[in-house]
């Protein structure tokens, strides 16, 4: 089957489904009320990560690195692709046997991880403080400037962009503030935190983050850095929570993340999370304290309750297909999210067998 496909939404995760689509032969349109490659793409720190906090978390974002792999080398060199790979740091040696499983979990699911002690650790990362117990490197893990690759991953499909809000999604068309109603035998709805808007019948959550870039430094940083701790900030409670979380960029400066805050919806700063997530950094690596932050931003992770994506076709409303909900890994899950859309539509085998994604794990009991 293939037509007219809308793609509500230009992030990483309507790029790359457009991407996809026109492979597969669709003529695709991108509705975007705002920039190409903006929202949370735009917020994110870009970290290509392997998370193993659930089975379906692990298979989705291992198959999305393998999928990054495949890509990477046929994007432009302003996307800023590195594999770097990850450290997960352990600080005292609970954590240590804590991240034997999580080693485990890596190599069955096909991805190297290697245990590091005291000081391998620090010998790759002489910036990290002392007395840290050792890391788990998963060498494989990458960076990249995700707003490039979602205008790069649009601009090659050839895809048709609308500078347009999508009002409502209707049968066979969606609806346009400005414009007529835009004919669609397949509307994806990628939209983001804001599909909430346009599907109140998906559990989605804004939940925003802080990210702070530094000055140049020479500061030796050659890893994406990650305290063990922070799959509890990721996946805890609803309180608000910042982990250790440092990325070094190819201009020599650094990212420093992370914080999790349900609840404001706004993009304001909240000034005591920034200072609780930079004493957590500077926790980890001292001479963070010395340099100085060039911008400060703000971005809005869309979350569900269980912390997947909503990815497959709507169960009530035929010709709508949901790719929301990525929380915090949709730069690194949005290959992974296109490739189950393109088995969708084809009727081929999941890429994922035995993951289910679809809204229906949410409102099954609604219609028992
Ligand atoms: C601080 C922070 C750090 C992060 N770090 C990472 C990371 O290191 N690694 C990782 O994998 N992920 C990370 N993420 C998560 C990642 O950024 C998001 O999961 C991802 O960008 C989601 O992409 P998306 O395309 O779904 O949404 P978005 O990028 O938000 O794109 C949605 C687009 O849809 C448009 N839109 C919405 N509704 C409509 C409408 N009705 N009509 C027209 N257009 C519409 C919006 O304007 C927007 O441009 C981070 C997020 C934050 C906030």
């Amino acid at each position: 089957m293939t037509g007219q496909a809308v793609v509500v939404g230009g992030g990483m995760v309507g790029a790359a489904c457009t991407d996809v689509l026109a492979r597969l032969g669709w003529q695709v349109t991108v509705v975007e009320s705002g920039a190409v490659g903006g929202g949370a793409t735009a917020a994110g720190m870009g970290h290509l990560v392997v998370m193993d906090d659930s089975p379906a978390q692990l298979a989705l974002t291992s198959l999305s690195l393998t999928l990054w792999d495949a890509l990477a080398p046929q994007l432009p060199a302003q996307a800023e692709y590195r594999r770097c790979g990850t450290l997960w740091i352990a600080s005292d040696e609970t954590e240590v046997r804590g991240a034997q499983p999580k080693q485990r979990q890596y190599h069955a699911a096909g991805r190297d991880a290697t245990l590091l002690d005291a000081a391998e650790l620090a010998r790759l990362e002489p910036a990290l403080r002392g007395g840290l117990a050792g890391a788990l490197r998963v060498p494989g893990d990458a960076v990249v400037y995700a707003p490039v690759v979602a205008r790069f991953l649009i601009e090659r499909a050839g895809a048709q962009v609308r500078r347009d809000e999508v009002t409502a999604l209707e049968d066979g068309c969606v609806r346009l503030h400005r414009g007529g109603p835009l004919r669609a035998d397949l509307t994806v709805v990628a939209g983001g935190a804001e599909a909430a808007r346009l599907l109140p019948e998906v559990p989605l959550r804004p939940r925003r983050g802080q990210l702070v870039i530094t000055e140049r430094t020479d500061l030796p940083v050659r890893h994406q850095l990650v305290e063990l701790g922070y799959l509890r900030s990721a996946h805890g409670s609803d309180e608000d929570s910042v982990a250790f979380n440092v990325q070094p960029r190819p201009t020599g400066q650094l990212l420093i993340g992370s914080s999790r805050q349900f609840g404001p919806a706004g993009r304001d700063i909240d000034w005591a999370l920034l200072r609780r997530m930079l004493g957590r950094a500077a926790e980890f690596l001292p001479a963070l304290a010395d340099l100085s932050a060039l911008r400060i931003w703000t971005g809005l992770r869309s979350a569900t309750p269980d912390h997947l994506p909503v990815v497959g076709f709507h169960p009530d409303r035929p010709g709508l297909y949901l790719a929301v909900g990525h929380e915090g890994l949709g730069i690194t899950t949005a290959l992974g999210t296109a490739a189950l859309l393109g088995a969708d539509i084809t009727g081929g085998a999941s890429p994922l067998p035995g993951v289910d994604l679809g809204l229906g794990r949410f409102t099954g009991a609604l219609h028992a």
